[in-house]
This record gives structure tokens, sequence and C-alpha cells, in this order.
């Protein structure tokens, strides 16, 4: 319970002091994302260079779970090379399947206990979808 309390504690931290929240204003990836089964919905903007998430911001509505894990995801990446950002969302949704308990970011491993409510997943797991459709994008231009 005490680990819970701590993990919520961080959850809570990041959904009311998001990380990174707002709009880049120089040439950018723009990808908006929603999951209507909660009524999250989210606007993640990436600028990219040589491969490397220079910047990464995002802005939107949601709940705790879907706003933390954004404000998360965003920091995470941010300066990581595009492989690096989709290894640790590989990594991210391992953890979202029950597979990791562990992760190298003390803050997202907050997010591990979400996987015992498989309708909060989907909150989890949009900014992630965010940013790997971004990348993607960035790839194939
Ligand atoms: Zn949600």
């Amino acid at each position: 319970m005490l680990l819970d309390d701590l993990y919520r504690r961080v959850i809570m931290d990041h959904y009311k002091n998001p990380r990174n929240r707002g709009t880049l204003d120089h040439d950018v990836i723009t990808i908006n994302l929603n999951n209507p089964t909660c009524g999250d919905r989210i606007t993640l903007q990436m600028q990219i260079e040589d491969g490397v998430i220079q910047s990464a911001k995002f802005d939107g509505e949601g709940c705790s779970i879907s706003i933390s894990s954004a404000s998360m995801m965003t920091d995470a990446v941010k300066g990581k090379t595009v492989k690096e950002a989709l290894e640790i969302a590989d990594r991210f949704s391992k953890m979202m399947q029950g597979e990791l308990q562990e992760f190298e970011y003390e803050d997202i491993e907050a997010l591990s206990g979400v996987n015992k409510f498989p309708a909060r997943i989907k909150c989890a797991t949009l900014a992630w979808n965010a940013m790997k459709k971004g990348t993607t994008n960035s790839t194939s231009s």
C-alpha cells in the first residue's frame, strides 16, 4: 500500500504540474489523438532533427492517467534519438501488459499499476501512441 501511495503521488504531481505542456512555435510534427472510451485527447508536438527528438510538448484534456503519462513521456524522450524513444515506448507497452515491473525512469514506473485496470491502459498509452505515430511520419518523409 505504501508503494501504491507513492505511485499515486507521482502521478498526481505530473497531472497537476505537467512537464512540457504547451505548444512549439517552430517547424514541428503535430499529432492529435483521442481516447474516446475515456474522453482523453492530446495534441503532441515534436521537433525532430537528424533523427533526434530536440523538443516535445503536449496539450490536451483528460484524466490524471492520460495527462501524467503524456508529461512523463515527453520528459523521457526529449533529447533521445527516435530509435531510443521507440525502445522506451516498447518497454512501456510491455509494462502495460504486465511483462515488465521496473522502468529506467522512476516516474514512469509509477504507471505500472495501470496494467491491473484494462480500461485505463488506453489512457496511459495515448501519448506514447502519438509519439510513435509522429516519429514514424518523420522517418518516412
Ligand atoms: Zn483517461
